[in-house]
């Protein structure tokens, strides 16, 4: 039996329906009725500006993980929490074979995920913004696959892309390129992977996933995976040489560290290359292990060094501070990257951190929102993963962790679809969905994760 005042505020969550304004927790006085504060809030209107920010392999349990750790079940909701008008997405993929019709998958890759929201259709495992075919290896259409980066870009908006992954990984790649397989990162990837779409093909194609978003004029492309854009231009003997070049040809300007980011205020388009491959993560990894598991009741994540790697944060404001001139408006993806890398290799730590990462973006965000409140902000994930909350008393078979969290309690985390602590894989439930501004109610009750699109680029 629950205490009384406590039954009352869930009855009064549950009549609220997919709308949270404000979290209840046991302490808090009744909460009065929100219908008349949800009406306020619901704008039809067209956004000047979109600010869309993806914790990729963040589902609830990631997200109930990092609000635990964080601030604790006690303490005050996480920035993300707070978004007036909340729903959910489904995020099934489809299965390559002989078409036109093709079966779902229901545990996708990022690939496919953020072509749905990229370009309102869906797709395969590791195809980005580009149609079936019989297989992975067997390149499908374009046509029809317009994205998000290229709408906006036609309507005269600045266009941003910031990631703590390499750039050229899926979620940052999926509005910025058409490729069949995801690992086309760079040229000479492209070269033996996707050897019908690199630039020298006979007919040529649209080249690597680092060509194609030099090509696409992104006015800020921020995050890791230097050496990618590092390798040699397929065919070009002479200059330009690297795909760095290539971009420092079509006016970007190219910063490595976050003194260079928060330097620059130039007129140029910013290339930003913080690390070879994927950004650094806030704290320390702690790898979950089978019995009796890693960490104990009174572990606390440790910070890791980053050296000269700006945090999600920085990326996040040095983007806006550089697409907030234009007259027009921005669209701006984000990406919190390493929730996922970090789930799959059962790092409890190295994922919490990659959600704080996230939540402080989110709570920047919506302080932008607040004074420009002509901007939609979007917060969601890609797809489910591994990681659940246990009872502290359990003993799971597979991989798992313990942490105390802000409440001074112990969080056991459990890993479970993997026979190795690296081999994590990520899972086929519904994620979360929030936001704020113009168009933002139109994310409400359980959807599909290409309506997405249609919120994103306002319906038309
Ligand atoms: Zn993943």
């Amino acid at each position: 039996m629950l205490p009384k005042r406590t039954l009352a505020a869930l009855t009064a969550t549950v009549a609220a329906g997919a709308v949270t304004v404000g979290v209840v927790v046991a302490s808090d006085p009744v909460p009065p009725d929100n219908g008349a504060a949800i009406k306020a809030a619901i704008d039809s209107s067209t956004p000047k500006n979109v600010i869309l920010i993806i914790g990729d392999g963040m589902g609830d349990s990631e997200l109930t993980i990092g609000r635990y750790y964080q601030n604790g079940a006690k303490g005050a909701p996480l920035a993300t929490e707070k978004l007036p008008f909340t729903g959910s997405l489904l995020t099934w993929n489809l299965e390559y074979g002989a078409g036109p019709d093709y079966d779902p998958g229901y545990v996708p890759d990022s690939a496919p995920t953020a072509t749905a929201w990229s370009t309102g259709k869906k797709t395969g495992d590791a195809r980005l913004s580009q149609g079936m075919s019989t297989g992975e290896t067997v390149p499908g259409s374009n046509a029809g696959f317009e994205t998000t980066f290229e709408i906006m870009k036609s309507r005269g908006k600045a266009i941003g892309n910031v990631a703590t992954s390499e750039i050229t990984d899926a979620t940052p790649a999926a509005p910025s390129s058409h490729i069949s397989r995801r690992a086309c990162h760079g040229p000479a990837d492209t070269r033996s992977l996707c050897p019908a779409e690199a630039k020298t093909a006979i007919p040529a194609g649209l080249g690597s996933i680092a060509e194609q978003q030099v090509d696409h004029l992104l006015d800020v492309n921020l995050g890791g995976g230097k050496n990618r854009y590092a390798q040699d231009l397929d065919g070009n003997v002479g200059t330009p040489e690297t795909v760095i070049d290539y971009a420092v040809s079509n006016g970007y300007k190219v910063v490595e560290d976050k003194a260079a980011l928060a330097a620059y205020n130039g007129p140029k388009k910013v290339l930003g290359l913080f690390n070879g491959g994927n950004m650094r993560t806030k704290y320390n990894p702690l790898v979950a292990a089978p019995t009796p598991g890693a960490g104990s009741e009174t572990t606390k994540c440790t910070l890791q060094d980053r050296g000269n790697e700006p945090s999600l944060l920085e990326m996040t404001r040095a983007a806006v501070r550089k697409l907030r001139n234009d007259s027009d408006g921005f669209f701006l993806q984000v990406e919190s990257a390493s929730i996922d890398k970090r789930d799959h290799a059962s790092d409890l730590c190295g994922q919490i951190g990659e959600t704080e990462q996230l939540d402080e973006t989110v709570a920047y965000a919506m302080e932008f929102q607040k004074r420009n409140p002509d901007t939609l902000v979007i917060v969601t994930a890609d797809h489910s993963h591994t990681s659940q909350i246990v009872s502290p008393t359990q003993d799971p078979p597979g991989f798992y962790a313990t942490v105390e969290t802000a409440d001074g309690a112990p969080m056991r985390v459990s890993y479970g679809t993997g026979k190795s602590a690296g081999g994590q894989s990520h899972t086929g439930a519904r994620v979360p969905v929030a936001a704020v501004g113009p168009q933002a109610s139109n994310v409400m009750g359980a959807r599909d994760q290409t309506d997405l699109f249609h919120t994103l680029i306002g319906r038309p």
